[in-house]
C-alpha cells in the first residue's frame, strides 16, 4: 500500500481520545490524518486516526476507545484488493505488527497453523515448509495478510479447492465491545463458522486463527501453449483431467497459454521459487512491458500488435516437477504491475457453457470495442477452475465447480473502466455469475442493487449469523461502501448501522 501524504504528527500519543493498552499501562501509538491508498491507487482514504497495534492488548484498547468514542473501524492489510473494502474517514488500523505463525501437530489427523492476522502467507509458507507441510490451496502472492485472505474470500486453484475461508479450524475475532470471541468448528455449528470465515471486517478484527494444513507434495506442471477455439471447445475433459489448470490469454491471440499440474511422486527439478535473480528479472521484465504497452497504446492501431507481442514475449513452454509451493506462487511478478482487475466467479454444469459463454463475451467486447477506440495497455485474460465454498458469502458458495475468469490491464487509461463495464455487465447476465469482492465492481452500472438482489439468500443468512452473535450491533466495523449492499438502512459512517 502506499501513503500518499502525512498531513500531520506522526506517531504522535493521542490524549482526547486515547487507547490505553493494559500491555505494561501504555497508551497505543497513533498517526493522525494519514492517507491510504491501495497497491492499484483505486481508492484512498485518510482516517482521523491510524494504529499500528503491536500486541493483542493494543488491538483490544483501540477497539474499546472506537466503542466508547463511537467511531467506525476498519482494517487494512497489504492493500491489494481493488474494490472499496477498506475505507474510512476514523480509524483504520495496521496489523503488520500482529504476525507471529506457529504450527500445532498435537492432533495427528488434523494439524493446523496457528496465524495471527497479520503474517504474511509468506511467512506461513516460511513456517509449514520447514516442517514439510503446505496448505492445500493457496492466493498467488506471498506478501497478502492471512487475516485478509480469509475475511474476503480468496482462493487458490484445484479443481477440488473451495476458498481459502474454508480451511478454517476456529477463528478470534474481537467484537465490538473490545472482546476477544472464538469460533471452532468442534463446538459451532456449521452456519456459525460458515459465516465467520469470510466477513470482509464486518464482524469484527480477526486477531488470529488457525487453518487446516497437510504433508507437501509435488507436482508434474506443464506449461504450454495451445489453439484457442480448440481448446475452449475441449475445455471439461483438460480441467478434469488435472488437479489444477490455469488459462492465459490476451487480445487477438490465437493461441492460449495452459498451465495444468497433477499430483507426483517424482522428486523436484526446478526450485526457483526463492531464486532472487529471477524474481528480479522477472519484475523488470514486466515493468519494461508495461511501460511499452502504455506508449503503443497511445496509438489505438497498434494495439493489436502489441498485444500478440506481449503473449509471445511472456508464454513460454516448460515441463518440469516442483513443490507445490514452487507452483503456486510462481507468478513472481504480478504483484508489482499496478493493474486494475475484473473477477467474477461462474457456477459450471457439465458442458461448462458458462465458462465458454462469458469467454466469448470477452472476445466479442474487446474485438468491437478495440475496432473503435483501441485498448487498454496489458490486457490479460486469467482462467482458474475451483470447487465450490461452504462460506456464506463467497462468491462459489452452493457451486459444485466454478471458474474464475480475471481480466487484468492498466486502468489509468480512462477505456478500462468503459471496456470492463461493458464485460462485466455482459458477465452478470450469465445465471449464478458473481463477483469476486476485492476486484474492482463500483464501475459496474447498476451493480449495487444487482448484487442485493443475486447474493439476497446469501446476505441474509450472513446477517442473521451476525445479529444472533451480537458481535457489532451499533455497526462500528461495516464501511459505507458495504453498507450500501449489505443494509437497506445505509447510515453514515461513524454512525450507528442497523443489524
Ligand atoms: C496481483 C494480484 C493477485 C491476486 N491474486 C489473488 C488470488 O490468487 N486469489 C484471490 O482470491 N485473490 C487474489 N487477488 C485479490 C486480493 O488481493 C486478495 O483477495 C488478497 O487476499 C487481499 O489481501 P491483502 O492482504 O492485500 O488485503 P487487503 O486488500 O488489505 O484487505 C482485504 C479485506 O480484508 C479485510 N481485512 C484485512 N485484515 C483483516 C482483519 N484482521 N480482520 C478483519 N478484516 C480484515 C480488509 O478490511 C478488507 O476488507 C489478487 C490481487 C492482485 C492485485
Amino acid at each position: 500500500m502506499n501513503f500518499v501524504s502525512q498531513t500531520a504528527s506522526v506517531s504522535a500519543m493521542i490524549h482526547g481520545n486515547t487507547a490505553q493498552s493494559t500491555r505494561n499501562n501504555r497508551r497505543v501509538q497513533v498517526t493522525r490524518n494519514l492517507t491510504w491508498s491501495n497497491r492499484a491507487q483505486t481508492v484512498k482514504c485518510t482516517p482521523e486516526q491510524s494504529f499500528f497495534p503491536k500486541h493483542f492488548e493494543d488491538l483490544k484498547a483501540v477497539v474499546k476507545m472506537a466503542d466508547r468514542t463511537e467511531k467506525n473501524i476498519r482494517v487494512v492489510a497489504s492493500g491489494y484488493a481493488q474494490s472499496d473494502l477498506i475505507s474510512t474517514p476514523d480509524i483504520l488500523l495496521y496489523l503488520q505488527h500482529l504476525d507471529r505463525v506457529r504450527v500445532d501437530q498435537s492432533q495427528v489427523d488434523c494439524p493446523i497453523v496457528v496465524a495471527e492476522a497479520g503474517a504474511t502467507i509468506g511467512k506461513i509458507n516460511h513456517a509449514i515448509e520447514s516442517e514439510g507441510f503446505a496448505l492445500p490451496s493457496n492466493v498467488v502472492m506471498e506478501d497478502a495478510q492471512i487475516g485478509a485472505v480469509i475475511s474476503s474470500g480468496s482462493q487458490g486453484t484445484g479443481w477440488s479447492q473451495g476458498c481459502m475461508s474454508d480451511l478454517v479450524e476456529w477463528i478470534e475475532l474481537i467484537d465490538s465491545t473490545g472482546t476477544l470471541r472464538r469460533f471452532d468448528r468442534q463446538s459451532d455449528s456449521p452456519e456459525v463458522m460458515q459465516a465467520v470465515s469470510l466477513h470482509m471486517g464486518m464482524m469484527g478484527i480477526t486477531y488470529r486463527l488457525a487453518l487446516r494444513i497437510q504433508p507437501t507434495w509435488n507436482v508434474h506442471v506443464i506449461d504450454q501453449r495451445l489453439p484457442l477455439e480448440d481448446t475452449i471447445a475441449h475445455l471439461p475433459v483438460l480441467v478434469k483431467s488435472h488437479e489444477s489448470v490455469q488459462f492465459w490469454w490476451k487480445p487477438f491471440s490465437e493461441e492460449i497459454w495452459m498451465r495444468s499440474w497433477n499430483r507426483t511422486d517424482r522428486a523436484v527439478t526446478s526450485t526457483d521459487r526463492h531464486c532472487v535473480m529471477m524474481r528480479t528479472s522477472a519484475r523488470i521484465r514486466s515493468q519494461a512491458q508495461m511501460m511499452l504497452a502504455k506508449a503503443g497504446n497511445r496509438m489505438p492501431k497498434w494495439s493489436r500488435k502489441f498485444s500478440q507481442w506481449q503473449f509471445n514475449c511472456t508464454m513460454e513452454s516448460s515441463d518440469r516437477v516442483v513443490s507445490i509451493l514452487n507452483a503456486i506462487h510462481c507468478r513472481r511478478a504480478c504483484h508489482c504491475l499496478q493493474a486494475g482487475s475484473i473477477q467474477f466467479a461462474f457456477p459450471l454444469s457439465e458442458d461448462f457453457h458458462e465458462a465458454q459463454q462469458a469467454f466469448e463475451m470477452v472476445k466479442t467486447n474487446i474485438e468491437a470495442f478495440s475496432e473503435q477506440f483501441g485498448l487498454p495497455a496489458h490486457l490479460n485474460l486469467h482462467a482458474r477452475f475451483v470447487g465450490g465454498s461452504q462460506a456464506t458469502l463467497s462468491p462459489t458458495h452452493g457451486m459444485e465447480h466454478a471458474c474464475y475468469l480475471y481480466l487484468s490491464g492498466d486502468h489509468s487509461d480512462a477505456r478500462w473502466a468503459e471496456l470492463t463495464a461493458q464485460i462485466a455487465s455482459e458477465w452478470l447476465k450469465i445465471s449464478g455469475a458473481t463477483i469476486h469482492w476485492a476486484s474492482s465492481f463500483q464501475h459496474i452500472p447498476g451493480i449495487v442493487p444487482i448484487l442485493r438482489e443475486k447474493l439476497s439468500k446469501q446476505i441474509d443468512a450472513f446477517l442473521d449469523i451476525k445479529e444472533d452473535l451480537n458481535l457489532d450491533p451499533q455497526g462500528r466495523f461495516m464501511s459505507q461502501h458495504l453498507a450500501s449492499i449489505f443494509d437497506q438502512n445505509i447510515g453514515p459512517v461513524g454512525t450507528s448501522i442497523s443489524r
